[in-house]
């Protein structure tokens, strides 16, 4: 894979479960999640992902598996991932303005030459908004135009010609100088183009799981549990929705939209084992593909996860990895269980590959949780 570039299906990423392709967020019908999903069980290991921002992540590809996965996800689904709108854009009853129109000016006119992980989030506002996300240039709706910010600077406000001027004008600036952060000069020059304004309030982080009015009917986000979907249930999810669309959402969301029961559609996600209440234990625990699926591993990761979440306590964090390497969760976390040679490690506010404490049985483990969680009461 190219230094500093997202894994794709052209250039993957070498993970402990094989090869890793990612694919941007994308709303689509349902018919397109389930060929994605058959995708997934032909050439990948029948595990995905959803991505903090609500990308898709193919996992378990091999290279005799790339052009088999190349042909199989829906040719409609977006390969770029350069500007991204909010997840229920155009359809959320909340947004303030409908951000599809500037982006798809936006990746229209975007210069050739822009470093590989360049991102520009166009944000329609609402209950689920891009505000914690990271981006190099972002355009947040306001009732008076849209809102230009670059890294921690907002430069000001205008209509959609002005605040698309301004920001391809930065987009240029960034390809000719092959860098994610407009030069001091670009910034001053695209301020110019629109009126001083404030920075935007804060908003409450967006919560997607749960329902959420739209436009027209209404939507429901189910969550995955350790963030990792078996095609499988993601095929048996999408054809039981009879939504208009499916969409990755921030948090490790899958958000079904237009669903026209949405009370049934619950029941039935949670019967698949997917996560309906925002307050569900299992979104304290990361867990690794672990064993089987991962030749890396020393543990049944999501088997342990499953057990032990509901041992986690509010507040609590819990990583499982079924190696030292860490894939689900690259930083510290306050207590990590981690598949050694010598069996079960105990980690104390560490990473997978930090120095174990000590070592336990599996029928241990849940003493052990209770030990550490309680110490911090
Ligand atoms: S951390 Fe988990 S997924 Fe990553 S290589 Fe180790 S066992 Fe495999």
């Amino acid at each position: 894979m190219r230094r500093g570039a997202c894994p794709s299906l052209e250039a993957p990423l070498h993970t402990g479960d094989g090869l890793l392709a990612r694919l941007p967020p994308a709303t689509l019908p349902p018919a397109a999640w389930v060929a994605l999903a058959r995708a997934a069980q032909r050439a990948g290991n029948g595990l995905l992902d959803i991505t903090a921002r609500g990308s898709v992540q193919l996992r378990g590809l091999s290279a005799e598996t790339l052009d088999l996965a190349e042909s199989l996800v829906p040719p409609e689904w977006p390969r770029g991932a350069l500007v991204m709108t909010s997840p229920l854009a155009g359809a959320a009853l909340d947004e303030t303005a409908d951000p599809h129109p500037l982006a798809a000016r936006l990746a229209a006119a975007a210069p050739a030459g822009l470093p590989p992980k360049a991102t520009v989030l166009v944000d329609g506002g609402g209950a689920l908004n891009l505000a914690g996300e990271a981006a190099d240039l972002r355009l947040v709706a306001q009732p008076d135009g849209w809102l230009l910010g670059c890294g921690m600077d907002w430069l000001g406000v205008g209509n959609a010609d002005a605040a698309c001027a301004a920001a391809l004008h930065l987009l240029a600036d960034m390809a000719r100088h092959a860098t994610r952060a407009p030069s001091a000069e670009a910034c001053a020059a695209a301020a110019q183009r629109l009126r001083p304004a404030p920075p935007p309030a804060p908003v409450p982080s967006p919560e997607a799981i749960g329902l959420h009015a739209l436009r027209e009917g209404v939507a429901l986000g189910v969550g995955l549990p350790f963030g990792r979907l078996e095609a499988a249930t993601l095929i048996a999810f999408a054809e039981a929705s009879n939504a208009r669309a499916l969409r990755g959402a921030p948090g490790r969301v899958l958000l079904a939209l237009r669903v026209p029961d949405p009370a049934g559609l619950r029941r039935q996600a949670a019967a698949l084992g997917l996560i309906t209440d925002p307050d569900d234990p299992r979104r304290r625990v990361a867990a690794c593909t672990g064993a089987p699926a991962c030749g890396s591993a020393l543990l049944d990761t999501r088997a342990l996860a499953a057990a032990l979440a509901p041992d986690v306590p509010p507040g609590g964090f819990l990583h499982v990895s079924g190696c030292a390497k860490g894939c689900a969760h690259p930083r510290p976390a306050r207590l990590t269980l981690v598949g050694t040679p010598q069996g079960l490690g105990l980690i104390r506010r560490g990473r997978a590959g930090d120095t174990v404490a000590h070592h336990l049985h599996p029928q241990d483990a849940r003493a052990a949780l209770a030990r550490e969680f309680a110490a911090d009461a």
